[in-house]
């Protein structure tokens, strides 16, 4: 191990499933394991085989995969009392599990041992001192995890330092010292660890810590400066009430900004995919403002800003996005000065000199965020609108005509139809289609129609339709937005419309999404 190697352990697939929303399936604990294997990760703790069937299955099904870099682990709770390891379903579970690593946890607060287990504090340090020795007979690397030790340490100085010291005189490999409560504040994690570590050397210790007062991350970065040498978070920081240290920040931190060593930078290049794909997985929108690999953490705004970060990064950047696999964002707002729309259009690869065409589209831009668009989100309109400013597209059809019923009988579900009248190049078309959704049906219809003229659209679809209602000071008359993320399997893309009728801004969206698949296609030929 390096000088300076921090350990990453994760605990999303336990921890992290604490979290109010977040529930994995077997399957998909799995495919979050290989995930966090490829990128590097040291320890991957899997879940609770003891505590529920799910996890069970999880660890049987891993049993066939080799993981390459990290070391799976299961984790339960030290021996029930007054009983002999062996006889404790809990261990017997977790040595079942088969795993190179195990975590177990132990009371280290007098306050949960006394009032909470309700048993004597020599029995304690016994089921702490059995539990460890009877795994490290089965040829288990042991991690212990003192559960509430700063808050047992500042309550009982002398008891939380027994604990730790009987788990690591049985022959725990590693300590790890927990903020269960995430109530602690760095000062006193640094404090506390200075103490603790004339009798257990912190080359031997990790943390583990909440973020009930928004300083997990602090807190972890803490405890490296004072010497501990694994980390243990969840990605995104999920996990209860207000989740767990969030891995990604503490990598960030430790590795970009500290020149710590946590992963390869190959794997650094990755955080942004990674968080994106835990998200995903999990079915929870992800944070533009988490920090390093949000899509805000590098999005400019302001046109001075804008301006600035043109002539250099560094201005208002704290790093290169690209090291985390990021990348730098110019929102294009009714802040937005002419700057902000000529880099937007170099970054989406348009020349909006050719027909002097900038002035243009500032004052498009700008009226039509007076009627309630809003271009930060929606690169796919706006290259629509930039590539018809300079003539480099031309609309692909017109529409003559479209209607949209939804009916509903008692016996039968909502169910939406539409009917659509376009015309290329003077030919008509006329199609029908249901859908489950007036959106779903229309689009349904156009897409049919437009698939004879255009047999590309058929690798299109819509991911995600939003609908935003618009305050009064949003837009001149009162309405709605309509954002719709579509994709064609290889690229994502987002478009707007804005109407006061909810059907016709969707359609105006539909539109910009079609026109900026056929644009691109047009591009790549
Ligand atoms: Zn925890």
């Amino acid at each position: 191990m390096t000088k300076n190697q921090i350990l990453i352990y994760d605990t999303t697939l336990r921890d992290g499933t604490q979290g109010e929303q977040v529930t994995f399936s077997a399957e998909e604990k799995l495919r979050i394991a290989r995930r966090l294997d490829d990128v590097h990760f040291h320890y991957i703790e899997g879940g609770w085989p003891g505590s529920n069937p799910k996890d069970m299955r999880f660890f049987e099904m891993a049993k066939a995969v080799t993981f390459k870099h990290a070391k799976l682990t299961a984790f339960s709770s030290t021996r029930k009392p007054y009983i002999r390891p062996e006889a404790c379903p809990n261990l017997k579970a977790l040595i079942n599990a088969q795993t190179p690593a195990v975590a177990i946890f132990g009371k280290s607060w007098d306050l949960h041992v006394t009032d909470i287990l309700k048993i004597d504090l020599e029995e304690n340090l016994a089921m702490i001192r059995d539990s460890v020795a009877y795994l490290k007979s089965k040829g288990k690397e042991v991690l212990f995890d003192a559960e509430h030790f700063f808050d047992g340490y500042k309550n009982n100085p002398r008891y939380a330092t027994r604990v730790a010291k009987t788990a690591l005189d049985a022959g725990a490999d590693k300590i790890i010292f927990c903020d269960t409560n995430g109530g602690a504040m760095p000062h006193e994690i640094s404090d506390i660890l200075k103490k603790i570590s004339t009798a257990v050397p912190l080359g031997l210790a990790g943390i583990h810590v909440h973020n009930d007062c928004g300083l997990a991350v602090a807190n972890s970065v803490a405890a490296v400066l004072g010497g501990v040498k694994m980390v243990q978070g969840t990605v995104n920081g999920y996990g209860e009430r207000c989740g767990n240290a969030d891995l990604i920040s503490v990598i960030g931190n430790l590795q970009i900004k500290m020149k710590m060593n946590c992963l390869p930078a190959e794997s650094i290049r990755q955080l942004t995919n990674l968080s994106l794909f835990i998200s995903d997985v999990a079915n929870i929108p992800p944070l533009m403002s988490r920090p390093f690999v949000g899509r805000s953490a590098f999005a400019h705004k302001g046109g001075v800003h804008v301006s600035a970060v043109t002539k250099n990064s560094l201005a208002y950047e704290h790093m290169q996005p690209e090291l985390v696999g990021n990348s730098r964002r110019v929102l294009v707002s009714d802040m937005a000065g002419k700057s902000n729309i000529a880099y937007k259009a170099k970054a989406l690869g348009i020349d909006l000199d050719k027909k002097n065409a900038l002035g243009k589209v500032v004052h498009q831009v700008k009226l039509m965020e007076d009627k309630g668009y809003q271009f930060d989100a929606a690169d796919g309109s706006l290259s629509v609108l930039m590539k018809k400013a300079i003539g480099e597209f031309v609309e692909p059809f017109n529409l003559e005509c479209f209607s949209v019923v939804t009916s509903r009988t008692l016996e039968n579900p909502c169910l939406s139809q539409a009917t659509i009248k376009i015309s290329v190049n003077g030919e008509e078309e006329l199609t029908a289609a249901e859908g489950n959704g007036p959106v779903n049906a229309l689009d349904h219809a156009l897409r049919k129609a437009l698939t004879k003229f255009y047999p590309q659209i058929k690798e299109m679809h819509l991911v995600d339709i939003k609908v935003r209602t618009l305050e009064g000071s949003e837009g001149t008359a009162a309405g709605v937005r309509v954002l719709l993320d579509s994709t064609d399997g290889s690229e994502l893309w987002s478009t707007t419309g804005v109407s006061e009728n909810i059907i016709e801004a969707s359609w105006h969206a539909l539109i910009d999404s079609i026109e900026y698949k056929l644009s691109k296609d047009k591009k790549k030929k």
